[in-house]
């Protein structure tokens, strides 16, 4: 890290912000739509034209930030051959380790071990503000290449001033899990607000006279393939300035929602917007309140923002809340949230104000688990913390017609260190055959695995997997022929359709 700040302090003014996200593996921060369009084939066709090196070789960080700025701004006739040649001309100035590193950066793994907290740590350093003010700062800005420049120009002061701006995404904030309403209700003082937790995906978004654009949690920018929340906005909002924290969900018959990975074809795609628009249609979903008309509000509780909010929105994009002390109350609401088809609620202190990027006990998301047991059929071998362990282990329901074992998933969540160790022993005991990292074993180790949805998988032969699968205990009161079937997969799978609108084909 020192090495790190030391490098930071050693650049020119605009050096930085491409140096900093070049070592983090990015060269645009995350929340610009610019990408490099660099694909493989054209990656390996000029690598495999490269000669030798250069003479003399004086490559420097700017003319590899402003080659790289070219290749995201190219388009239109011949774009292919026009990419190659800025690439070709890029490369060819470098030196072989130079090269080796153009290449980890266009791919974006950079495998030397400095994340985004490293980076972090080693700005604080070089610009000389404590850790918990860049993370504060980082809170608010999300790009670490302008945090860096105001950290390293302007120090603490600069970072101090920095606040929430349209159009700058912040992280959005998260909740803790909870399967228990009592625990939620003390943890909140005794009353808390009460919102249905939608099934989509989060977007933030940020408007100011008309001009709107959409992010996603990971702040990407989202709006162009979503014309249709941009119009839902223009519609819904009565203010000139405003930064929203939502949840699109998208929906099927009778307005109701359609599984996750349906969503996704809209947040991934950018071609076909119009028809994808009619396949999957949305709904938006707004439950809080970041800015407003020139005034960040993310200091400010979480009752006053909602009100603000209140006042702004129209009825029909508003997430309704239920503010209560009573546990029967929350309990029905949570059994009408499923019913219709949602994951569960979120409760949010009433007093909480708005922690960008964080997840704590301020606010709780509250879902009934559902488990299945199912029987280990192999396991791979980990690497990292879970080195020489079996950690990833495929999970198997059976085949009531054939007797036969069916993979409906994979998790490596759920155990300790020391459950992984004496799974990986019991495991090693049923060993049929190793095939690269994957150890295959009889089906023998049956455990309870907790899901939050199953999904239709063209990956697994079964036709199903489990989401967000995680080992709840192991069952040694019970045997292989005692797990779970592929029938009773169907029928659950068909189950959730009765509160989830099915896909078209299926
Ligand atoms: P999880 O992804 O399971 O950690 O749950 C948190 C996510 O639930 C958030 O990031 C949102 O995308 C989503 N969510 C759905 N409804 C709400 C809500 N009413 N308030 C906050 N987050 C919500």
């Amino acid at each position: 890290m020192a090495l790190l700040a030391r490098f930071l302090r050693g650049l020119g003014v605009e050096e930085i912000g491409p140096s900093v996200l070049m070592i983090t593996g990015s060269v645009f921060p995350s929340s610009d739509k610019r990408v490099l369009n660099i694909s493989d084939t054209i990656l390996s066709r000029v690598l495999a034209r490269l000669g030798k090196e250069p003479s003399d070789p004086a490559l420097t960080i700017l003319d590899v930030y402003r080659a790289f700025c070219r290749l995201a701004s190219l388009a239109g006739d011949g774009v292919v051959e026009k990419r190659e040649k800025v690439l070709e001309e890029l490369f060819r100035k470098a030196t072989a380790m130079e090269r080796e590193w153009l290449v980890r950066i266009i791919l974006g793994e950079m495998r030397h071990g400095v994340g985004e907290g490293t980076m972090l740590l080693a700005i604080g350093e070089a610009g000389r503000v404590e850790p918990e003010a860049m993370e504060r700062a980082y809170m608010l800005c999300g790009d670490l290449g302008r945090l860096a420049m105001v950290a390293m120009m302007e120090g603490r002061e600069g970072l101090k001033s920095m606040a929430l701006t349209p159009f700058t995404p912040v992280r959005p904030m998260l909740a803790e899990m909870s399967y228990d309403v009592g625990e939620v209700l003390k943890e909140h003082g005794g009353r808390s607000a009460f919102e249905y937790k939608f099934d989509g995906a989060r977007v933030q978004i940020h408007m100011t006279h008309g001009r709107v654009a959409v992010f996603s949690s990971h702040l990407k920018d989202v709006t162009e393939g979503l014309p249709d929340v941009v119009e839902i906005v223009r519609k819904g909002i009565k203010a000139d300035e405003a930064v929203l924290d939502g949840e699109v969900v998208a929906v099927g018959r009778e307005g109701r929602p359609l599984p996750f990975q349906e969503l996704m074809r809209r947040f991934n795609r950018l071609h076909h917007i119009d028809r994808l628009r009619k396949e999957v249609p949305v709904k938006l979903y707004l439950f809080d309140i970041l800015y407003l008309n020139g005034r960040p509000l993310i200091d400010i509780p979480y009752t006053e923002r909602r009100a603000t909010l209140e006042e702004i929105c129209e009825e029909e994009v508003l997430a309704a809340n239920l503010v209560t002390s009573r546990r029967e109350e929350v309990e029905s609401l949570l059994a009408r949230s499923l019913s219709l088809g949602h994951e569960g609620l979120m409760a949010k202190a009433l007093d909480s104000l708005y922690t960008p990027g964080v997840r704590g006990k301020r606010w709780f998301k509250i879902k009934p688990a559902e488990t299945l047991d199912v029987v280990i059929v192999a396991a791979e071998w980990g690497h990292g913390r879970r080195e020489g362990w079996l950690s990833n282990y495929h999970l198997a329901v059976r085949d009531k017609v054939t007797g036969g074992y069916l993979v409906v998933g994979k998790t490596f969540k759920g155990l300790t260190d020391e459950g992984f160790r004496d799974m990986t022993e019991r495991l090693i005991a049923f060993k049929i055959r190793e095939e690269g990292f994957t150890v295959y074993v009889r089906p023998a180790v049956v455990v309870e695995v907790a899901y939050n949805e199953i999904q239709w998988s063209p990956r697994y032969p079964s036709g199903l997997a489990l989401r967000f699968a995680r080992i709840r205990r192991i069952r040694d009161d019970k045997g292989p022929e005692e797990v779970d079937t592929i029938q009773r997969l169907r029928t659950l799978y068909k189950d959730q359709f009765k509160r989830k609108a099915m896909r078209e084909v299926l």
